[in-house]
């Protein structure tokens, strides 16, 4: 199993590993920064090197361990390679990723509503959540609290937990343990200043004044009791 040094040190942006298998165009490392697509979060991209030898990372994607697509025929098992994220993109996710905690707690605190669905890019993010119907001036409001949670530079802090203790302390309605495989034991949970708790494998900030102005770009019905809202960031 690739070790994910992203989880543990997600502001890292070059790292060295070995190639532990080869499949058709995609390489398996032992371990790797490069974020897999998941949880509302698209993958990383960037470049593996050896010696002379440059491969763009194209697609990263998480099955049963941690596959990274290569432009080009692949390098052989057993070499070493360094590998560079594209920061931009990354950064901007873990940007828009932290944003999206705070706009659901602030949407589960102010309004009752439970987010159901999120994507985010690294240019924009939507999020869907069950509320029957925002107003402009909801939007509005929820634009300017938002963007205090970030002006009050609340720190961010990521730790694994055993899942049994996280389900008898963390608030259920925010960290949905029990959409979790029951084979999954440990969590590992992402806290917010005292304004958040939940449970998530992705890849955040340190601080909540790292992730900008935030604006609300609109709200569209995506159903009965599900509204979707749109949020980008300056500077993307
Ligand atoms: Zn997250």
């Amino acid at each position: 199993m690739t070790e994910a040094l992203y989880l543990e040190a997600s502001d890292r942006r070059e790292f060295e590993a070995t190639v532990e298998r080869v499949a058709g165009d995609r390489v398996v490392l032992d371990r790797t920064c490069f974020y897999p697509t998941g949880g509302g979060q698209p993958h990383d991209t960037g470049a593996l090197v050896a010696g002379g030898d440059r491969w763009s990372v194209v697609e990263v994607e998480k099955k049963d361990t941690i596959y990274h697509t290569l432009d080009g025929e692949p390098p052989a098992t057993g070499t070493a390679v360094a590998g560079e994220l594209d920061w931009e993109r990354r950064h901007a996710h873990m940007r828009y990723h932290t944003a999206q905690h705070l706009l659901s707690a602030l949407l589960l605190e102010e309004y009752g509503a439970e987010t159901t669905g999120n994507q985010l890019y690294a240019d924009r993010s939507r999020i869907d959540c069950a509320h029957d119907r925002f107003g402009e001036a909801d939007l509005a409001d929820v634009e300017a609290r938002l963007n205090e949670l970030v002006d009050a530079a609340l720190p961010v802090d990521w730790y694994v937990m055993d899942r049994e203790a996280a389900e008898a302390e963390l608030d259920p309605e925010r960290t949905r343990l029990d959409l979790l495989p029951a084979s999954i034991t440990e969590v590992r949970i992402v806290e917010i200043g005292d304004y958040d708790r939940t449970a998530c494998a992705g890849t955040h900030v340190a601080s909540t004044e790292e992730i900008g102005e935030v604006t609300v770009t609109g709200r569209e019905t995506k159903g009965a009791n599900e509204e979707r809202l749109t949020f980008t960031l300056e500077g993307t």
